[in-house]
């Protein structure tokens, strides 16, 4: 039987064909755990993302027109399929990202469950009919798609990053181009073609993976055709691409990069706190926006704190992903391993301890060892940066005013963690840090259910939850006299 890799199309996918790239390029796709070339891809030129617009804005009308029960059930179908090729998803994705199949597995169920929660957003679109208060005319309010949309994704979630965005668009009847991250493209081919076979009607998704994004992507937020983007990846390239929409005042969606504070006060349960700061710094080998980045534990649990963590970080089996009994898998690529070597090396210059890890192994692969780093000095560059890696910096704090105005002081605002027994001080501090999101004695924020995103430089709109759809919606009012 062929494996999951052989059976993914590795060609372009537009207006419902699978193509080369014009130009014929294509590009290299590695697993990280070894260095090697999984297979090659077709790799999309500027002519390739000109015919891949032009086929979203050709089927944007009649798909705008479609009976939102049938792009519901669409979305039912390719959640079916996903859920029923689980295994065959894990594996090519850990084969092409590195994170370990169990993981791999649930972001699967993960990413799946963004199709079945938007294809029940799908029917419930809602508008208004009403007398305005002059009682000279009446109102009818109703919502549009706002037409053919870009989505740009990262390497990170490789499949439920896609889904979060093609599933409110799907519903809200928009049509799409989807340039996926190069690192991770056989995820995201994979996913097209179970939406052709759950009957995705042709043109409304197009991928184009590409080596050149810059050339691909600017001539389309420029082109006046595409009416919205939604963009997942770092706060850099997201403030590029805003400053691009600005030209034909394109919407934006931008789920960007994270600077998480993780705080323990000094009533917290710790068992708790240390299970939550597994999940918060270790899912996804600490490549996550969500991951926590600084730990701030009071002063009189901190050390107890520190050992347990270094005790739980230290027990784990680092290993390629597709390895039985493995926990934590390779950094997506050797730049990625450099960056967290240097920002713990920078640290341990500066004064820190190093409690487990801190150790680039020697042999293939981008490997790096689940790290605890204690005595941060708060000039730290791990503490003013997105370390995208499995190190946790624990630093220390004495009172509640002080350890928010230090959680605050980023330009970052997406998630923060809080772990207290105490409901009024949870709430209090809940309300009073600035981010999106926040985990009350929890890791884990995420869920389709639930509305994600950031404020401050953490990015603009929110993905899933009875808003999701919102941002794939405009407003249309008829003015009707009485
Ligand atoms: P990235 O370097 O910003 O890349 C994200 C995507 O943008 C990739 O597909 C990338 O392709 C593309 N891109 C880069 N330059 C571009 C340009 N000039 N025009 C158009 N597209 C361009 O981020 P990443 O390293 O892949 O992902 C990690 C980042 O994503 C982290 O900052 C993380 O926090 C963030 N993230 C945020 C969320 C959230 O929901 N807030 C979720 C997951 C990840 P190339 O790779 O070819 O450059």
């Amino acid at each position: 039987m062929s494996s999951p890799i052989e059976r993914v199309p590795k060609r372009l996918f537009i207006a419902g064909r699978w193509a080369d790239a014009a130009s014929g390029a294509t590009m290299p796709v590695e697993d990280p755990a070894t260095g090697q070339i999984l297979c090659h891809v077709a790799d999309a030129g500027p002519e390739d993302g000109r015919r891949a617009e032009e086929a979203a804005f050709a089927a944007q009308e009649e798909w705008a027109r479609t009976a939102p029960r049938a792009r519901s059930e669409i979305l039912r179908r390719a959640y079916d399929i996903i859920i029923s090729r689980t295994d065959e998803l894990a594996l090519l994705m850990t084969s092409e990202m590195g994170k370990p199949l169990a993981e791999a597995r649930v972001e699967v169920a993960y990413a799946a469950e963004f199709f079945r929660w938007f294809s029940e957003e799908a029917v419930r679109i809602e508008g208004a009919y009403g007398t305005l208060p002059d009682g000279r005319n009446r109102m009818l309010l109703m919502r549009r798609p706002v037409g053919p949309c870009l989505l740009i994704t990262p390497w990170n979630f490789p499949l439920a990053m896609g889904t979060r965005k093609i599933g409110p668009a799907i519903a809200a009847g928009c049509t799409m181009v989807l340039k996926p991250a190069p690192q991770t493209p056989l995820s995201t081919l994979a996913l097209a073609a179970i939406l052709q076979e759950a009957g995705l009607p042709d043109g409304v998704l197009n991928v184009v993976p590409t080596s050149g994004p810059g050339a691909l992507v600017e001539p389309m937020l420029r082109g006046g055709r595409i009416r919205k983007l939604s963009f997942t990846g770092s706060t850099q390239v997201g403030r590029t691409l805003l400053a691009q929409c600005a030209g034909t005042v394109v919407r934006a969606s931008l789920e960007l990069g994270g600077n998480a504070p993780f705080i323990v006060f000094g009533d917290a349960d710790l068992d708790v706190a240390v299970d939550g700061a597994m999940v918060a710094k270790m899912r996804n080998m600490g490549e996550a926006c969500t991951a926590a980045n600084r730990f701030f534990v009071h002063t009189s649990v901190a050390d107890e704190f520190a050992a347990r963590l270094a005790e739980r970080m230290g027990s784990l089996v680092v290993g390629p992903g597709t390895e039985p009994g493995v926990d934590v898998g390779p950094l997506i690529d050797q730049a990625g391993r450099a960056k967290v070597a240097d920002l713990v090396a920078d640290a341990v210059e500066r004064g820190a301890k190093v409690l487990v890890g801190g150790e680039t192994p020697d042999g293939p692969g981008c490997f790096y060892p689940p790290t605890v780093l204690t005595g941060v000095d708060p000039g730290s560059r791990l503490l003013g940066t997105e370390i995208f890696g499995p190190v946790a910096a624990v630093l220390t704090f004495d009172d509640e005013d002080e350890v928010v105005r230090a959680a605050n002081d980023t330009e970052w605002g997406l998630v923060a963690y809080v772990f207290t027994r105490d409901l009024s001080r949870a709430l209090r501090v809940g309300e009073r840090l600035e981010v999106g999101m926040v985990g009350l004695n929890t890791g884990l924020v995420s869920n389709p259910a639930a509305p994600f995103g950031g404020v401050k430089q953490s990015g603009l709109g929110r993905e899933g939850g009875r808003v999701g759809i919102e941002e794939f919606l405009e407003y249309k009012y008829l003015a009707i006299p009485a």
